[in-house]
């Protein structure tokens, strides 16, 4: 098995005939998903989506592939395939589009109509799209397309195909092998195993789950529990849910149904998204059900269900409102039945159980995964992989869609199959295909984008070390105004904390300190505020470390007068 190595350099151009892989995003996290392919000069992107920040992401809203390594070859670019319309592969379209505005969009109905949702909102113009389903064949440029039924927690998901002179590469995106999905529409697995029959020189597969044991349970195992939540319930109810998982909505709406209650929607992105799936028939809507959320209250409470976004706890959510009573129409009340259906992505743990305690702490019940099966995970199991390697009976396989230990458990699984070339990369580790083998030939700078407020790539990895400094160490600046002809201290220093000692006493016995090194310096010959400032500096920090074992945000200023 190959290994990505820190002193990876620049790979060599790529030799002709093979084809060239550069993770963009998504290998090394669970999210940010985008593969650039390339072969005969020229590109395919798979997939862009977002990573959206954790709690060491202070202020940023969401996290872009790096598009740097591709970005003088823009031009190159054939066409982006969208595996399917989650944001996580979706998310960052707009933000590519803004660099070359015309490059075509493949993908299937639902994820293109989700897609075009976004684009409008970011006032984009579309651009040419191209509308596939399974079984289709595309080519662009060099490349032959072809898609594959895969079934995962949104409709309408694809695998592609891309042919070249250098093989056959089947790239599953995201994927689970539910036997009884919502829709019928299960993973082809005869078509993967047609694809293995043809040989299958590279195939990457989605590793997000393949530390679990066994296959993942069937989407409509969730029925029954919520059918019991509903039966027990005689107030309000509110399901919480990705925006995106029309299945899940559907089985709420059927189960509401069947109790005789009504369902409002809120949220914003719930309602756009419901909106499409439905207008487009992957969501059906029994007839007088729905009613809009506002008008919801003016019911019974036991005949009100209400679906809603911010099942992850995001803050400025309808679910995270509702738990902080800053809703501005629905009200909780005491003995009201709140169901999270979700996943717990990692990172937005702690967000999330704010969620559950105020809620908790308003009186409501609270069903979430950890007290009862709410939720079924969207990707395939350890179990699930074994079937797919065994049946593709791939060449070469390269993990793709986790974090590093998913992908090194995805690589096993490969390998105890008998596959015989694994080729783990991460983040901007390239892989060349050449004569049928896979390997890692080196590697290009990718780091993340920051998406904050409206700038887009100016917050760096030093900006965020300063926010996470500030955030948990404080603030402190020193102002001194020195002689500028004898370097003497002429005023100061005045010293200004926040998020750290803020009791002027306490900065007493630092402050002839801090004139003395300055007088010592000058007397050493310093001579620009420059060299004073990193005095300052060098004092104050060493005696916040040594008296308040602290390391806040230091900012001297010296001023000559
Ligand atoms: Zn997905």
């Amino acid at each position: 098995m190959s290994h990505p190595h820190p002193d990876l350099s620049a790979p060599a151009p790529l030799q002709a005939g093979g084809l060239r892989v550069i993770p963009l995003g998504g290998l090394g996290e669970v999210g940010r998903n985008m593969t650039a392919f390339e072969y005969d000069g020229r590109l395919l992107l798979v997939d862009c989506g977002v990573l959206f920040p954790e709690d060491h992401h202070p202020g940023v809203d969401l996290i872009l592939p790096d598009f740097e390594p591709i970005r003088e070859r823009l031009d190159a670019v054939e066409a982006l395939v969208l595996t399917h319309g989650h944001e996580d592969h979706i998310g960052a379209t707009p933000y590519l589009l803004r660099e070359r505005g015309d490059i075509p969009l493949v993908g299937s109905k639902l994820t293109l109509a989700l897609l075009g949702s976004k684009l409008r909102e970011h006032r984009l113009r579309e651009t040419a799209q191209y509308e596939v389903a399974e079984g289709q064949t595309i080519t662009f440029g060099p490349f032959v397309l072809e898609f594959v039924a895969v079934n995962h927690s949104i409709p309408d998901a694809l695998a592609v195909v891309i042919r070249t002179g250098a093989g056959v590469v089947l790239h599953t995106g995201d994927f689970k092998m539910d036997q009884l999905p919502l829709d019928g529409r299960i993973t082809d697995l005869n078509e993967f195993a047609r694809l293995g029959d043809e040989g299958v020189d590279l195939f990457l597969t989605d590793s997000t789950n393949a530390e679990v044991p066994g296959f993942t349970t069937s989407e409509k195992d969730i029925s029954p529990v919520l059918e019991g939540v509903f039966a027990k319930s005689d107030q309000r109810i509110i399901v919480a849910c990705f925006a995106s998982h029309v299945h899940r909505v559907q089985q709420v709406l059927d189960v509401a149904v069947a109790h005789g209650r009504k369902v409002g929607y809120v949220g914003r992105s719930m309602v756009r998204n419901m909106a499409i799936a439905q207008e487009l028939g992957y969501l059906t809507v029994p007839p007088g059900v729905m009613v809009e959320a506002k008008e919801l209250a003016d019911l019974p409470p036991e005949r009100q269900v209400l679906i809603s976004t911010g099942s992850q706890g995001e803050p400025l959510s309808a679910l995270s409102r509702i738990a902080q009573r800053s809703h501005s129409f629905v009200h909780l009340e005491e003995g009201d039945t709140v169901v999270l259906a979700s996943s717990l992505i990692p990172g937005n743990e702690n967000a999330v159980y704010r969620v559950i305690n105020g809620l908790s702490r308003l009186g409501a019940n609270v069903v979430h995964k950890g007290n009862a099966l709410v939720h079924v995970s969207g990707h395939a199991s350890a179990g699930e992989l074994l079937y797919c390697y065994n049946i593709v009976k791939p060449r070469n396989v390269m993990p793709v869609h986790g974090e590093f230990r998913h992908m090194r458990a995805n690589a096993d699984l490969a390998r105890a199959t008998g596959v015989q070339n694994v080729v783990v990369a991460e983040d901007g580790v390239v892989v060349d295909l050449v004569d049928g083998i896979a390997k890692i030939v080196g590697k290009v700078e990718v780091g993340y984008v920051f998406v904050d407020g409206t700038t887009i790539g100016d917050i760096s990895e030093a900006s965020m070390k300063d926010r996470r400094i500030l955030g948990e160490e404080g603030f402190l600046s020193v102002i001194v105004v020195v002689d500028s002809v004898t370097g003497k201290v002429v005023s100061g220093p005045e010293i200004h904390a926040r998020g750290f000692a803020e009791e002027e006493a306490t900065f007493d016995e630092i402050r002839q300190p801090i004139i003395d090194a300055i007088n010592s310096a000058v007397a050493d010959g310093a001579n620009d505020s420059y060299q004073l400032q990193q005095t300052v500096r060098r004092v104050v920090g060493r005696w916040v470390n040594r008296a308040h074992r602290r390391r806040p945000m230091i900012v001297p200023v010296v001023i000559e007068a």
